[in-house]
């Protein structure tokens, strides 16, 4: 019999997580001679979460695992699929914003033996605020650019996987992780499904725009050294603009004398310079930084409670 896991990041939802669990149990009556096992992560909510989580996991099949604090959607991700033993793993939001329908018509696709992994793209951003859909349009934009793998505009964290590209994702041990990056940069073959934006059955979403914009730029970091390359660029072009300005003014001096002018403009060049300077040294802390937490190699996450130290207790 085939076994699929779904992992359940979850960081405050103690308003949808039971409705969460009933909808699978629905989607589940399609399934035949398939095992369910739902995972639960909980990152470090403050709410009544881990409650429900513990009261869930009563239940067949029901497993959760509980953070020492809040580590992020993508450590609870990771730790999820470092704990599911299936055959197939999904990765799903608690939020009901992405259709456990699906999983049905993603399990048939895989079972053909075709795919490795079947994912989902929202095609349409309808809900969110206009200023995030912007930003986010453009991120897409920029990110494919000046980077090698490929990210997939409006694409969800939703997907199944086969066990041999979770396993590769596991392979993929970086701190800062980034994992619509991590899906695709481990190659195989992915189908992608759409859908319509749907919106979060309860609660609010967790995602600040701030909070999504570090998050972007460790993506930057992550996908791409261009950036890098922005300094040496810039420091040539400015060479050159320099050179020739030099020869400019020398010849003028030489032809017309040297009415001394021109100190605002003197002013802004430097401003300018200064910019793009601070800039430069920016982008290249941003990496340092990203490498100094790589090279600490610390976990992860940190387990404080899982469904088996429930049962001990009881
Ligand atoms: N989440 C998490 N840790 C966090 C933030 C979010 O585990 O620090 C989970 C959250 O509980 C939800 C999923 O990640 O199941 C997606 O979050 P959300 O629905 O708030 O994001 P959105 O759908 O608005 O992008
Ligand atoms: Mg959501």
């Amino acid at each position: 019999m085939k076994k699929i896991s779904l992992v359940v990041p979850c960081y405050n939802e103690q308003e949808v997580i039971e409705i969460f669990y009933k909808e699978i149990m629905n989607v589940k009556e399609d399934f035949k001679n398939v095992n369910f096992e739902i995972i639960f992560v909980n990152d470090g909510s403050i709410d009544n979460t881990l409650d429900l989580m513990r009261k869930l996991s009563k239940n067949d099949g029901v497993r959760y695992i509980s953070f020492s604090r809040n580590f992020g959607k993508e450590a609870a991700m990771y730790a999820g699929l470092e704990a599911a033993t299936g055959d197939y793993v999904a990765i799903m939001d608690a939020d009901l914003q992405e259709p456990p329908a699906l999983l049905k018509e993603m399990y048939d696709i895989l079972e053909t033996g075709e795919y490795d992994s079947v994912a989902t793209r929202r095609v349409t951003r309808k809900g969110e605020p206009v200023i995030r859909s912007f930003f986010a349009r453009l991120y897409y934009r920029i990110i494919n650019k000046i980077s090698k793998t490929e990210f997939v505009d409006g694409a969800r964290d939703f997907r199944l996987m086969s066990r041999q590209m979770v396993d590769a994702v596991l392979e993929v041990k970086e701190y800062n992780r980034f994992s619509k990056g991590i899906f695709s940069w481990v190659g195989f073959k992915t189908k992608w499904l759409e859908y319509e934006n749907i919106e979060r059955a309860a609660g609010e979403t967790k995602w600040s725009f701030w909070k999504l914009f570090l998050y972007s730029i460790d993506s930057f970091v992550a996908f791409s050294t261009i950036p890098l390359s922005i300094a040496s660029v810039m420091g040539i072009l400015f060479c050159i603009i320099a050179f020739i300005l030099i020869i400019v003014v020398i010849i003028r001096t030489l032809m017309f004398g040297d009415p001394t002018s021109g100190w605002p403009s003197t002013v802004c060049i430097m401003f300018f310079i200064g910019g793009v300077q601070l800039l430069c040294l920016g982008i290249m802390g941003q990496y340092l930084s990203k490498t100094y937490l790589e090279v600490k190699k610390r976990p992860i996450y940190i387990v404080a409670e899982t469904e088996k130290d429930k049962k001990e207790k009881i």
